[in-house]
């Protein structure tokens, strides 16, 4: 497992094109003997990749809240739902 090959990866996950970015991501993790928490850690370190936990896309930092461990797409539909 690379550096470049993490770079590969983290670009194509984010990428529009990409149908299965959780399969990729999963299959990458597979191959490379690594869990899934790891790379997930690695990639938001060091790659700007961030998974979101509700719509299991992953996005840049821009696109993304640490604090809800969401992307901000999903953020928005959330509290759209939460407004009473
Ligand atoms: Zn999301």
């Amino acid at each position: 497992m690379t550096n470049e090959e993490l770079i590969d990866l983290a670009n194509e996950l984010k990428s529009d094109e990409t149908t299965n970015p959780i399969g990729v991501f999963e299959e990458f993790a597979k191959e490379n003997n690594i869990s899934q928490e790891e790379l997930e850690q690695l990639l938001s370190k060091k790659y700007d990749c961030f998974k979101c936990e509700s719509c299991h896309t992953f996005y840049c930092y821009d696109e993304y809240s640490f604090f809800d461990e969401k992307c901000i797409y999903c953020c928005d539909t959330d509290s759209e739902e939460e407004e009473y």
